[in-house]
């Protein structure tokens, strides 16, 4: 029996960290750049951003949302123009100050978000309520200066989309930035399979400039939370700096109501961090851009020899693979040169979820032996059941997925009545906390001075267990409290 090389990928179970850049680098998602701070997607990291993608332009297309672009550079002035959002960014600005070899007169940031030079447009394109709304998306590259990097989780310059829309009403704001807000939960319970607690920011946690922030906030397996998407209602904020004015129904002058919303890569390293093993990531089919990997097992018989067998073998996985790809179902035959342990090795380590070998036994008996990646189970199954065994297996693995990660972040949302049961689980077992909090910004500060945990969200919807209480007192400083809020340590 050859020894196969699963010796190289850190262990998951004694440090999610140090495996988790570990297996991001082996099972080519990404790799560093030359300069600190950025990263290189590989392909078949970036698969998953096509994925993610996909799925983001089917939800926004069904509200009218179009993609468009707009330039990287943003002059510095016209940042600086709304006060709270330039404070908000400027710690982590990238300046081009010199230009086609001479010093530029007015600076020119590289976008760290596009809200200013999107809006500096939309005032000269709206003049009516007819030009309303206007509904503009775009996928693009940002720059915030990162003084310390985590491979997609936080790096100088990363992927998202940002969608940017103008209202003649703020309820249609409001409902605009609320469907942003339920596509993203619907990107991450239901294709990345992980579960979200769906909420509001705090004064000091709201995007810089933003009447409402809403947030999904995840639990990745240490304990810490990761913010995952949001959406933010922009009020009239941007539109009286910017003077986005129409004439309404009834001829007045009106600001427009505005909303922003944003997506990044940061997901896929929260999606890394969920699901995996110490053999590797686990990909939920719905976005694993190889649902099934068939290895063909060359033959070791006598009674055949190697030609035959190939051929035989070949016949009966091209009909198998163009049925199930006929059924949507992504597919990639391994007939590299690569010894079987190689080849098993390496798709554990990229988290396909269902692996078929076949060789001249399951040709012979006319069956398919498949393996599933997040359980490690083996079925043999008849040729004539696999298509729609395959369609069932595949969502159960998501819904599996889905289901683990659930009960881990419900195990791990713990409720603190007093500052020392706060302070205890969070040198403990970390995880979501619920408490009182009198919403005061300074006893906000102070909470993450003492614990490291920031308020994530005032959670919205009463799912089980998260009904709000009449009132309370604050866990911190003891004074009244209206509503409980959700605490943890954030990526
Ligand atoms: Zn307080």
């Amino acid at each position: 029996m050859q020894i196969f090389e699963k010796k190289e990928l850190k262990k998951r179970s004694d440090n999610l960290s140090d495996w988790y850049t570990d297996v991001i680098l082996k099972a080519e998602l990404a790799d560093y750049a030359p300069v600190k701070g950025t990263m290189v997607i590989r392909p078949y990291g970036y698969a998953l951003w096509e994925a993610v993608q996909e799925i983001f332009n089917r939800m926004m297309r069904t509200r009218g949302v179009e993609n468009a672009y707009f330039p990287l550079f943003i002059p510095h002035s016209l940042l600086e123009k709304e006060k709270e959002h330039v404070e908000g960014f400027s710690p982590q600005l990238a300046l081009v100050t010199i230009g086609g070899g001479e010093k530029l007169k007015d600076p020119l940031v590289v976008r760290p978000t596009s809200e200013t030079i999107m809006y500096a447009m939309y005032a000269k394109w709206v003049h009516s309520w007819r030009d309303l709304p206007i509904l503009i998306n775009q996928w693009n590259n940002v720059v915030r200066w990162e003084k310390r990097t985590y491979l997609f989780l936080r790096t100088t310059e990363f992927l998202w989309q940002e969608g940017h829309t103008a209202h003649e009403t703020e309820k249609k704001a409001i409902e605009m930035a609320l469907a942003a807000f339920e596509w993203y939960r619907q990107v991450f319970e239901d294709y990345l399979a992980i579960p979200v607690y769906q909420g509001i920011k705090s004064a000091a946690e709201k995007f810089a400039g933003a009447k409402t922030t809403y947030t999904n906030e995840a639990l990745m397996p240490d304990g810490k939370a990761l913010q995952s998407a949001t959406s933010h209602n922009l009020g009239q904020n941007f539109s009286k700096v910017f003077d986005i004015q129409f004439a309404g129904r009834d001829g007045k002058m009106e600001y427009v109501w505005q909303t922003s919303w944003g997506l990044s890569t940061r997901v896929l390293g929260g999606l890394f961090l969920t699901h995996g093993d110490d053999n590797g990531i686990i990909l939920p089919p719905k976005i694993a851009p190889i649902q099934v990997v068939i290895v063909p097992i060359e033959s070791k018989h006598v009674k055949k020899n190697a030609l035959q067998s190939a051929r035989d073998l070949f016949l009966y996985i091209e009909p198998l693979k163009k049925e199930l790809e006929g059924k949507g179902i992504r597919i990639r035959v391994d007939s590299s040169v690569e010894s079987l342990g190689r080849k098993f090795n390496k798709w554990e380590l990229k988290g396909v979820p269902l692996r078929f070998e076949i060789g001249d036994t399951e040709v012979d008996s006319n069956i398919i032996k498949v393996a599933r990646r997040d359980t490690f189970e083996k079925f043999n199954i008849q040729r004539s059941d696999i298509v729609a065994y395959t369609e069932r297996l595949l969502v159960e693995i998501q819904k599996s997925l889905f289901e683990k990660a659930k009960k881990f972040r419900d195990d791990n949302t713990r409720d603190a009545a007093t500052y020392d049961e706060f302070k205890k689980i969070m040198s403990s077992t970390r995880g979501f906390i619920r408490a009182f909090w009198c919403e005061d910004a300074a006893c906000e500060a102070a909470i993450k001075e003492e614990t490291k945990a920031s308020t994530r969200c005032l959670p919205l919807n009463s799912r089980p267990g998260l009904e709000h209480e009449a009132s309370g007192v604050c866990v911190r400083c003891g004074k009244p409290a209206s509503h409980r809020w959700l605490f943890a340590q954030s990526y």
